[in-house]
């Protein structure tokens, strides 16, 4: 009763008033029976659906990464590799054996491709595969509110165009995505300027830094390599494939493999982790 009077003052301020899950999950089901009750009141009633729905289900955050995950191939390595040849055949062996940093490899390379290239070295990621599976999931992460924020040390130009694809719902997958974090880039200049909102330690995107900006209890981090370390160290539940595996076995970090996101999903869907 006190929790409808709470609610109806302002649902959005249930967050504050519950102090634990357990508070939540009591002021959901009190307010979900009185808005149910009050059909009469409709937008009112679906104000606190949505406001209580969203709550209950911040809880979990999905954070996906994108090349070699939601894409079959690593399209922004590939790219790089092809639009600047001698250096990427210089730098990515370094990186990909941590003797080097991102942040300075990618910078060099990125950095060394002319502006005037920029519209074709975006259109290398036309062709490329999504991992099966994924608009699937997608589906089930929204079905449960679920967000899914997409963290790439790619571009944000090359994911967001592989998210305007269609889903198997007819919508662009970019619909079932929380959003993008990626790095952007300036063309002014004659040569490729990056510009790096989430820059820092020995990241050109420091994903947990991302990780940071998003209110949750637990964390679920997907991916494939060495861009997603620090990500799923920090993560309560890690998927992992291809190189992230070895490097998480050095670290000594629990991992589950997979190869498509229908693993991930029936994974889940058996699992008591959204409970
Ligand atoms: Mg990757």
């Amino acid at each position: 009763m006190w929790g409808c009077f709470f609610v109806k003052i302002c649902p959005e301020r249930i967050l504050a008033i519950a102090k634990n899950e357990v508070h939540k999950k009591i002021l959901f089901i009190i307010c979900l029976g009185q808005a149910g009750g009050e059909k009469n009141k409709g937008d009112y009633n679906l104000r606190i659906k949505s406001t209580l729905q969203k709550l209950m289900a911040a809880k979990t955050i999905v954070f996906c990464d994108f090349d070699g995950t939601i894409t079959t191939v690593d399209t922004f390595g590939d790219a790089l590799a092809k639009f600047s040849p001698e250096l990427s055949a210089q730098i990515l062996p370094k990186l990909y054996n941590r003797e080097m940093t991102l942040r300075e490899g990618v910078r060099a390379i990125l950095e060394s491709i002319p502006s005037d290239q920029f519209p074709a070295f975006v259109d290398e990621v036309n062709d490329k595969e999504i991992r099966p599976g994924f608009s699937e999931f997608l589906q089930f992460l929204g079905d449960r509110q679920v967000p899914c924020v997409v963290i790439s040390g790619g571009l944000v130009a090359m994911v967001e165009r592989v998210l305007e694809r269609k889903g198997v719902n007819g919508q662009p997958l970019r619909h079932g995505v929380e959003s993008v974090a990626a790095m952007n880039i300036d063309t002014l200049d004659e040569y490729l300027t990056i510009i790096s909102p989430f820059e820092g330690g020995t990241e050109m995107v420091e994903k947990v830094q991302v990780m940071g900006k998003y209110e949750y209890d637990k964390a679920i981090a997907i991916g494939d390599s060495l861009t997603d370390i620090n990500m799923a160290l920090k993560a309560d539940l890690v998927f992992a494939r291809r190189h992230l595996q070895e490097y998480l076995d050095q670290e000594g970090k629990n991992y589950i493999p997979w190869e498509t996101f229908d693993d991930i999903r029936h994974y889940l869907e058996n699992s008591d982790f959204f409970a």
